[in-house]
């Protein structure tokens, strides 16, 4: 039984610097549950001064330990023995995610805190897999390039899979061996602190990764601007995203990894299996309640195809199953925030106003509930100039458009701005093969819609859904930087 009262869990404060949990002086902010709106904790804005001190931490941390100097295999082995206690303590730390997220307890014990552990041991497997070459010079020379970590990561994370998105960055940044300080989203501060805990429990150098809780213009901004952050590893909205790039450009010219936003679409042919096409369409949009930057929130379906389509995604998206993080039983995630709840329902209205068909939802799910859950909702007949097809939603909201032929639908499919993944469901490979150089996104997935455990597969968008990956050697190689070196050996 995977049911808990939120009452009873034990609640970590403050941030995570030095080995240790520190509390701090300044006013904090109340955190809300999002299944109830209720306040369950509270959250410190770390100011220049704690982020500061929470930055050189991580840095004399990272010079003085044996973290990048030792044999990589014994780094390795700390990640592993983290992981461990990461699948060990997955109760308490899925508790902490669902308490205060979108995750429902299933889903985050069965997916969000397994996967976490998983990606640790992907990245410590690369620990000692890398290094330099050496170059072909002319006799009288030796030239090679080493790779060294930066030091310290910077990494900023999102409120919509708090542990899933820490892991992407902070796996491969401590496996190149750097210190990382971490900032949550003020939104979902807590699993972080538990995280940090098991490092240290794990063999981890005290400092080596450090959490800095606070919002973005106080607590990011100082972070991402210190002179001792190396790198930055960012996700979250492309307008942020944006505000990174200038904060590093005017802090030091860092290099940065920008995982953004996403206006995805779902291609379907009229040769697509329609029951497989309507799951996956009705998963990519449902999961998280669409809080997920790779929903596919566009339909664009083969004229021949949408009405059967239509009527068996209509049918699935039909039969969710809401209610609080902390019940077993609850299929469907609340909305993060009452602002942000209000978004959504004004860009469906706004849609609505501009001339589409509302064919459901449009609604919060029950008028009863405390919590911001709102309906699965389809608009059709919609145009690309439409709110709901341009903007992230960010919610359980599915556009419609059809098309004609595989150049029409290749047009509806592409959006100006975003680039970060594509669905594309047909029986012919041909067109498969096709279609997916056409297509200008980071990620295509054929006859089905979502990540598996494929770690070794990078993800990031195209456009401005990004700059850099994460998962894969990708991201692990963008945590080092290589140094080039040559000798004479002629005399
Ligand atoms: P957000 O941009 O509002 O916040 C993300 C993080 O950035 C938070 O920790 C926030 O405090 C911090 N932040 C805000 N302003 C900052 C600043 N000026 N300097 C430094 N840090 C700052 O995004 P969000 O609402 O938390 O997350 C949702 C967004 O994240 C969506 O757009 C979604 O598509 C995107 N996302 C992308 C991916 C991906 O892999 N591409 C994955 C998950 C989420």
């Amino acid at each position: 039984m995977l049911d808990f009262y939120p009452a009873t869990l034990e609640l970590p404060k403050g941030h995570f610097i030095d080995g240790a949990l520190k509390p701090d002086p300044n006013e904090p902010i109340a955190v809300r549950r999002p299944s109830d709106g209720a306040v369950y904790s509270e959250v410190p804005t770390a100011d220049a001064e704690t982020v500061d001190r929470a930055v050189r931490n991580a840095r004399d941390a990272q010079r003085s330990s044996d973290w990048a100097k030792q044999a990589p295999r014994a780094r390795a082995d700390i990640l592993r023995r983290w992981a461990d206690l990461i699948d060990r303590q997955c109760n308490e730390l899925a508790q902490l995610e669902a308490l205060g997220s979108t995750r429902p307890i299933a889903q985050a014990t069965g997916w969000d805190v397994p996967y976490l552990a998983k990606t640790i041991r992907f990245f410590a497997e690369l620990a000692d897999k890398h290094g330099g070459d050496v170059a072909p010079t002319a006799e009288g020379q030796f030239g090679f390039t080493v790779t060294e970590p930066y030091s310290v990561v910077a990494a900023i994370a999102p409120w919509n899979f708090p542990l899933v998105m820490a892991g992407w960055k902070l796996a491969p940044a401590l496996a190149a061996g750097n210190a990382v300080v971490l900032k949550p989203s003020e939104l979902t501060p807590l699993s972080a602190l538990h995280l940090a805990k098991l490092a240290i429990e794990a063999g981890m150098p005290a400092g080596l990764f450090n959490v800095v809780q606070g919002d973005g213009p106080t607590t990011g901004d100082a972070l991402c601007r210190h002179p001792d952050v190396a790198k930055i590893t960012f996700t979250g909205s492309t307008a942020t995203g944006a505000a990174i790039m200038t904060a590093s450009a005017e802090s030091g010219i860092k290099p940065v990894t920008l995982e953004l936003g996403g206006k995805s679409p779902q291609l379907v042919f009229e040769d697509a299996d329609a029951a497989l096409a309507a799951r996956c369409v009705a998963r990519g949009i449902l999961g998280n309640a669409g809080q997920v930057c790779v929903s596919g929130s566009r339909l664009v379906v083969h004229r021949r195809l949408q009405d059967e389509l239509l009527e068996r995604t209509t049918a699935l998206m039909s039969q969710v199953t809401p209610g609080p993080t902390w019940r077993e039983a609850t299929g469907f995630s609340p909305i993060i925030s009452t602002k942000q709840f209000d978004r959504i329902d004004s860009l469906v209205k706004s849609t609505v106003g501009q001339g589409a068909e509302l064919l459901i939802g449009g609604r919060p799910l029950a008028a009863d509930d405390e919590g911001a859950f709102y309906a699965p909702t389809i608009l059709a007949g919609v145009t690309g100039e439409m709110d709901a097809v341009r903007e992230e939603v960010f919610g359980p909201v599915l556009t419609v458009q059809s098309f004609e032929d595989e150049e029409e639908g290749l047009a509806l499919a592409e959006h100006p701005v975003y680039g970060l993944a594509a669905g594309l469901y047909t029986s012919d490979l041909s067109r498969a093969l096709r279609t997916i150089r056409r297509l200008e996104v980071g990620t295509v997935w054929v006859n089905r819609y979502g990540r598996s455990e494929d770690f070794a597969i990078p993800t990031g968008g195209f456009k401005r859904s990004g700059i850099g990956k994460d998962l894969g050697r990708e991201a692990f190689e963008a945590n080092l930087r290589k140094k080039s070196v040559l000798i004479d050996i002629g005399h």
